[in-house]
This record gives structure tokens, sequence and C-alpha cells, in this order.
């Protein structure tokens, strides 16, 4: 029997281009034009996903404190003080946008100073079975920002938080906040929305969109899922890649277009010059960074 573990980033990709799949989970390439110091803007490439992880920073440990029930003045102070000094590491990332980001973290807080959300679990991980028969064993996995409960809905509920520089607003479809309530039992979740807009006001930067799904959407996703993974599983076992063409010029351009407009005999040579490896999430590393955190906000308390 072989066992496959994916996330939505797989299950997404799974369902979309082959070697798109290749390129990101398979060899984990990422486009080296997007990460060097010199093409960082504040909305372009890394530096943009590091803008996204700075502000998840400030949230985890400011939600970690929560959890603890701290008084809300300490769980800002402490959160910024963490989150700034993980900032120094964001090289790709101006001390400018930082503070930026951590003064919308601030204004965030005093907008939500008196939610009534009880904080249950911050970046909880899963992993949960989602099929099984004599030849495969599907293991679905993923980490969920928060578990909160709040007033007038029964059990926990999951929270993805969301950073953007624009207005957005999420449908009900797509694999993260299905999975994530399939996973948890929940049959429904927040999306909790925080902008970076300099020109609007606190209530349109900061806004909660609830997302709900019934039995009959979850299962019909679940078989959905089944179905997209196992092709997978045989991609990986055959090492077949097929191209997806439609999917090159979706979201802004693939990243790997530099690689499939290449002739095969010299992508070798482009992947080399162009890319570089991304270091895939591992979940040994994830539970001693969460140990050195806890350790640092139990120095901090005493
Ligand atoms: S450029 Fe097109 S074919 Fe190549 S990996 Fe991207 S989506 Fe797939």
């Amino acid at each position: 029997m072989i066992t496959l573990v994916a996330d939505s980033t797989a299950l997404n990709l799974s369902s979309l281009c082959g070697q798109k799949y290749f390129y990101e989970q398979v060899l984990s390439l990422v486009s080296a034009r997007l990460t060097p110091v010199k093409t960082v803007t504040e909305t372009e490439g890394g530096a943009y996903l590091n803008k996204g992880d700075l502000l998840h920073t400030f949230l985890r440990i400011y939600y970690k404190l929560r959890k603890r029930d701290v008084p809300f003045n300490t769980c800002r102070e402490l959160a910024l003080e963490y989150g700034r000094t993980y900032a120094i590491t964001l090289h790709d990332v101006p001390i400018h946008v930082c503070e930026h980001i951590a003064r919308q973290f601030s204004a965030y807080c005093e907008f939500y100073r008196h939610e009534n959300w009880k904080i249950v679990e911050v970046e909880h991980y899963f992993a949960k079975e989602l099929y099984r028969d004599d030849e495969i064993r599907i293991i679905y996995e993923g980490i969920i920002d928060l578990f909160v409960e709040a007033e007038g809905i029964q059990g926990a509920v999951p929270v993805d938080h969301k950073s953007s520089k624009r207005r957005q607003a999420f449908t009900n479809m797509g694999n993260q906040f299905k999975g994530y309530c399939w996973a948890s039992g929940a049959n429904r979740c927040f999306v909790n929305k925080v902008g970076f807009q300099k020109t609007l006001a606190p209530k349109e930067r900061f806004q909660r969109e609830p997302k709900h799904f019934s039995r009959a959407i979850l299962d019909e996703w679940k078989s959905h899922a089944v179905y997209h993974l196992k092709e997978l599983a045989w991609r990986l076992s055959e090492d077949v890649w097929p191209m997806d063409e439609t999917s090159c010029d979706k979201f802004g351009g693939c990243s790997y277009r530099q690689i499939c407009e290449t002739p095969p005999s010299g992508r070798g040579f482009r992947i080399f010059r162009d890319y570089s490896i991304r270091i895939p999430w591992n979940p040994a590393e994830a539970a001693d960074d969460h140990k050195r955190e806890e350790d640092w906000l139990d120095n901090k308390l005493v």
C-alpha cells in the first residue's frame, strides 16, 4: 500500500498543470527572479510573501498570549517585540515596510480589542485520513491559523488570516476553506481579512468573512479531492507530468514559463541559472520553532 500526504496547495496543483506540480512540489523550485533584493518592491514576489509571513507572526504571538488570558496591552506589546525581532531576518522587506505592517497589526489589535472570540488553538496542525483502500491511503494535512469559539456558534471553528493590499472578497469555492471545515468537522469558518491599505478606515481594512458549508457540499469536495489525489499518486508513481497550457497565463503568469518555453534539452541549464530550491516545510523544525516561541513567551511572562 502507498501513502500519499497532501495539503491544499498540492491538491490545487494536482488538478491544474502536471508540470507546475512537478517544479513546485517535487523539485521545490522558486524563480530566483522573484527573490533577490534587486527586484523587490512592496508588492513583488518574495517580499510580498514575507510581508504576509510577518503579519502572521505578529498575529500568532498575539493570539498565543490571548489564549493564555494575558492582558491586552501585554499581548500587543510582546507580539510587536517578537515580530520586530523576526523582521530583522527578512532581508528582502525594507524596514519601513516592516514598520507599516507593525502599525497595521497594532491598529488591528485596537479594532478588535473587545472581540468575543475565545482562542482554542493557534496554528493548529492536522493530518486526517481522507481515503483508504487496499492500494492507497491518502492523508490530508494542513495548518489552521486559529481555532476559536465565537458567540452564537456551536463548537470551535477555523479561522484563516488573509493579508492584502486590495479589497478582496473570497468566494466559497476553493480547497483551503472546505478542507479546513472537513478536517475539523465544522460547518463554517472565518476569513480574517487584514488590509494594508493606507487610505481606508479600520472598519474597511479589518473584516471577517464567514463561510458556511453544508455536509453535502463537504462530501462533494471530499470525493473530488480523492479523485484528484488518486490521479496525483498515479503521476508520482509513473513520473508523468503533463502540461496544461491553459494554466500558463493564470494568476499573473506561471513562474515556470521560462522553463516550459525552453526546448527540453536546455531546461536543466535554465533551471540551474534562473531558479533556486526552496527549503520544504519540515514538521520537526516547525515543532522546534513552536517550542522556542513558547519558551520565549514563558520567559517574558515570569
Ligand atoms: S508554464 Fe504552463 S505548462 Fe509550464 S508549468 Fe506553468 S502552467 Fe504548466
